[in-house]
């Protein structure tokens, strides 16, 4: 290696105060291209710099809310009105009420916005826990730790041969030699400038995993290695996973794998990236591309290297003292052992006998183990583990926390179940429907109006997001702005609806249903699908919801109905009709229709219900019953129908 007179990038930006992606940016606006932190910077670039950034940037500033803050919270953390925030937060594309709870990633990207860094305070505690600090303050002082490194692309582009390969050739040693289990994630070491070094790898490939924990609001990946296989090029999953990477703001490396295929073409693959905005270095871009072969191993190391290099770039540090946090990367039951699950520590140090918090599952560490069988006493920033000791299963992207004892670890996570049972009570919270959007954009709340596309063939994916497009161009300064968040060829997946539900989309399909697991999912995160075969319909549609002129369709579905027999006074003058049911059922507030022979005598709906002397709820086919009418004061009469139904939404097909 040629030596010659310079300074370390990273050195640079540490004397001029600046994080080494801000100094590469500068750089290269200068027109010099570095690779990284460990590139030399010759002693006349770097006095340019100097004199060009001659002071050091404002320090960054520091809010501290609480762990699932609301958007008013949050707001009065970082010192702004809550409806300044939300509009703030409308400009990210993100449709939210002032009292909604951000997930982290959103909240950190509000807070960034305004130039705060979050620091998450820990759940309040129970009055009736005395406070005695048993844990060690944070030291403060952050080490560098390993990156937590996800692989992403399309089906059979090779990502569990890659992961395989990966696990096989570069495991830590230990005392049971190579031989590793699943346990959703896994750690291997390279030697990386003379030094070993740690990578973390999330051994679930694919979106899902990645979706589910965003969607839950941990960020837990620092990369995302791209698989894409050179004798294939981009496919449907490649985008989709380019779509969630961006969305996550995690940085990706591109694998081209495969290269030991004849009709491997790596060209066409740089080519096809720069369409979806990924431009390789070599086209000018600052994307890593490497190409390799899972297969035979080819490359694979070289992979690895530049994992390191994006890791420093980003500079991914975590203090090991003080008590640990962290996520669920899996969970499950298993026979024998009672619920296990693995925890990715985050920061702190996680030790055997540390009670805990997972989600809103409890329990205390019995014992640790990592993915080669070997038993831990603990765990540091970046190690996965599988811990036994928790009282139930909690689902993956979960949050981790140690607390002070047993005691608190079960009132958190008891308080934690009761709010889901309140929040279960009152119907899925819903993020956005199309019909809400149109009513906030008549109200003068709303700018974006978010959309996923999924259609039956690339065809009609490209024709509905052109039409769309026109939309758009066409549309006038007082209208919401339509951003396609990506569309995609296939079935509506979960993915789709977790992604949805993490970025305020609604998903439009056309002439493609969803997946049974999507539409439970949309159900349950109110994630508003529609579906339609005519693209005019679908254009239409959105153009009413952007003018906010869409309203809800309702539509009549019947319960029962029942025929008056008698008619009684009381002696207050109200008039009561006692009534037997014929077919379905009466409900009490249900819509009603008063029918005398061929007329209709009022529309109104049922006041009260009572069986013999009790107020009811309903009343079944065969019973008698006496109701009152709202807006309804007189005689009723024998043979006299009631005709009850309810209203209900419905979604435009
Ligand atoms: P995944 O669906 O992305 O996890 O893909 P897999 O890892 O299951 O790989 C799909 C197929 O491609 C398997 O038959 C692999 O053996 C094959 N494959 C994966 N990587 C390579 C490679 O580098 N070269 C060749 N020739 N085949 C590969």
């Amino acid at each position: 290696m040629t030596v010659f007179a310079g300074i370390r990038l990273a050195d640079l930006a540490r004397e001029l105060k600046m994080t080494n992606i801000e100094l590469i940016t500068v750089m290269n606006d200068l027109g010099v291209s570095v690779a990284g932190p460990n590139a030399l910077v010759d002693a006349e670039t770097a006095n340019a710099v100097r004199d060009l950034l001659g002071k050091a940037p404002a320090a960054g500033k520091v809010a501290s809310v609480g762990a699932d803050a609301t958007v008013k919270e949050l707001a009065q953390a970082i010192g702004i009105q809550p409806n300044v925030a939300q509009k703030k937060l409308v400009e990210m594309g993100e449709l939210v009420s002032i009292t909604q709870r951000l997930s982290r990633a959103l909240a950190d990207r509000l807070a960034a916005a305004y130039g705060y860094t979050l620091q998450v305070k820990a759940e309040p505690k129970p009055a009736a826990a005395v406070a005695t600090p048993k844990h060690k303050a944070p030291s403060g002082a952050a080490q560098v730790r390993p990156p937590v490194v996800t692989i992403m692309g399309h089906v059979d582009h090779g990502k569990t041969t890659l992961l395989d390969t990966i696990r096989k050739t570069n495991v830590v040693e230990g005392e049971f030699g190579g031989i590793t289990q699943h346990i959703g994630a896994y750690q291997v070491e390279v030697d990386h400038e003379g030094e070993k070094r740690k990578i973390t790898f999330l051994d679930t490939p694919g979106h899902k995993a990645f979706t589910a924990m965003r969607a839950r609001g941990a960020s837990v990946t620092d990369i995302v290695v791209l698989v894409v296989a050179a004798d294939d090029g981009i496919m449907p999953q490649t985008v989709e996973a380019i779509n969630h990477a961006q969305a996550a703001q995690v940085p990706m490396i591109v694998a081209i794998n495969k290269m030991d295929k004849p009709d491997a073409k790596p060209d066409r693959i740089k080519q096809q990236l720069t369409e979806h905005n990924l431009v390789v270095e070599e086209y000018g871009g600052d994307v890593i591309a490497v190409p390799l072969s899972a297969k035979t191993g080819t490359g694979v190391s070289d992979l690895l290297e530049y994992i390191l290099l994006v890791a420093d770039v980003q500079e991914l540090k975590a203090d090991a003292s003080g008590h640990a946090t962290g996520a669920i990367i899996e969970a499950q039951i298993v026979p024998g052992r009672g619920p296990v699950a693995t925890v990715l520590v985050q920061s702190g140090t996680l030790r055997v006998g540390d009670s805990l918090v997972a989600g809103l599952t409890y329990g205390k560490v019995r014992a640790m183990t990592n993915e080669r069988g070997e038993k831990l006493q603990k765990a540091t920033p970046a190690t996965p583990v599988e811990v036994i000791g928790l009282n139930a299963a909690p689902a993956a992207g979960d949050t981790v926390e140690v607390v002070k004892n047993d005691k608190e670890a079960r009132q958190i996570a008891e308080r934690r179940q009761q709010k889901q049972r309140q929040t279960m009570l009152g119907g899925p919270t819903k993020r956005m429907t199309l019909a809400d959007l149109s009513r906030r954009v008549q109200e003068g709340v709303t700018k974006d109006l978010n959309l996923v596309v999924k259609g039956d063939v690339q065809g009609s994916v490209e024709a509905v997001i052109g039409q769309l497009n026109e939309l758009e161009a066409n549309k006038k300064e007082s209208e919401v702005r339509l951003n396609i968040k990506y569309g995609g060829v296939g079935s509506v997946n979960e993915s789709d609806v977790l992604y949805a539900e993490s970025t305020g989309a609604i998903i439009v399909g056309f002439n493609v249903r969803a997946e049974p697991s999507a539409q439970r999912a949309a159900e349950r995160d109110g994630v508003d699908l529609r579906f339609y075969n005519i693209i005019y319909d679908l254009v239409e549609d959105m153009d009413r919801a952007m003018k906010g002129l869409l309203t809800p369709i309702y539509e009549e579905s019947p319960l029962g109905k029942a025929e008056v027999r008698q008619s009684f006074k009381t002696p207050k003058g109200v008039f009561i009709a006692g009534c037997y049911v014929t077919e379905g059922k009466l409900q009490r507030g249900a819509e009603v229709r008063l029918h005398r022979g061929r007329e209709v005598l009022v529309a109104s709906k049922i006041d009260t219900l009572r069986r013999i002397k009790d107020d009811v709820r309903e009343v079944a086919t065969g019973f008698e019953c006496g109701l009152t009418l709202q807006d309804w004061s007189a005689e009723y009469q024998p043979g006299d129908i009631i005709e009850c139904f309810e209203m209900k939404q419905v979604l435009r097909t």
